[in-house]
């Protein structure tokens, strides 16, 4: 992509070939490239090995994972945190996995909908859990950057399955537990 890139940064105004700049496709490459390398993997792959046969049937919560992407509309950045509960069936996943499950999504062209649904689809998928429950709250700097919203507007999405949809104590539970307002 480091013609694309020089080229873009003349169609700007600039210079691609003074000091500062001389570098910048290649790292811009890079970067995009480490940004976007979620493409590249894919979730049986990640959570081979890491889903286990466990007796244990109460909610699990792994709260405030960082999450940054990339919106799909503008190519700019947002990001907040993930809160991602499930209520195993038999079946648990590694705790680490589910981080790196978010990561995986985080990093390809998003809006903040699909990646809340894919997270909570994929878990539902793989570990056949009672119920999945995934909240991500973000700041979009296409919106705060083009001052479209507020400064400290955050972007609240979730996605609900199985008893985190049907039931609401166990919905109030969750979202106490990751302290979301209802
Ligand atoms: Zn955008």
């Amino acid at each position: 992509m480091i013609e694309e890139i020089r080229s873009i940064l003349k169609q700007i105004g600039e210079d691609p070939t003074r000091d500062g700049l001389q570098s910048t496709p290649l790292r811009v490459d890079r970067a995009l490239r480490f940004l976007t390398s979620g493409y590249g993997m894919d979730p049986d792959a990640l959570l081979n090995k890491a889903l286990f046969d466990v007796a244990y049937d109460e909610m699990v919560i792994v709260r405030d994972i960082e999450v940054f992407s990339l919106c799909e509309h503008h190519l700019l950045p947002f990001f907040g945190k993930c809160h991602v509960g499930y209520i195993p069936n038999g079946r648990v996943i590694g705790l680490s996995k589910i981080p790196r499950l978010v990561d995986m999504f985080a990093r390809r062209l998003q809006v903040q909908e699909r990646l809340t649904t894919q997270i909570a689809d994929t878990i539902n998928d793989k570990v056949h859990p009672r119920g999945v429950a995934v909240v991500i709250e973000a700041q979009h700097l296409c919106m705060i950057m083009r001052g479209v919203e507020k400064q400290n507007s955050v972007a609240v999405t979730s996605s609900l399955l199985g008893a985190f949809k049907d039931n609401q104590n166990t919905r109030n539970e969750f979202l106490n537990l990751v302290r979301i307002q209802k």
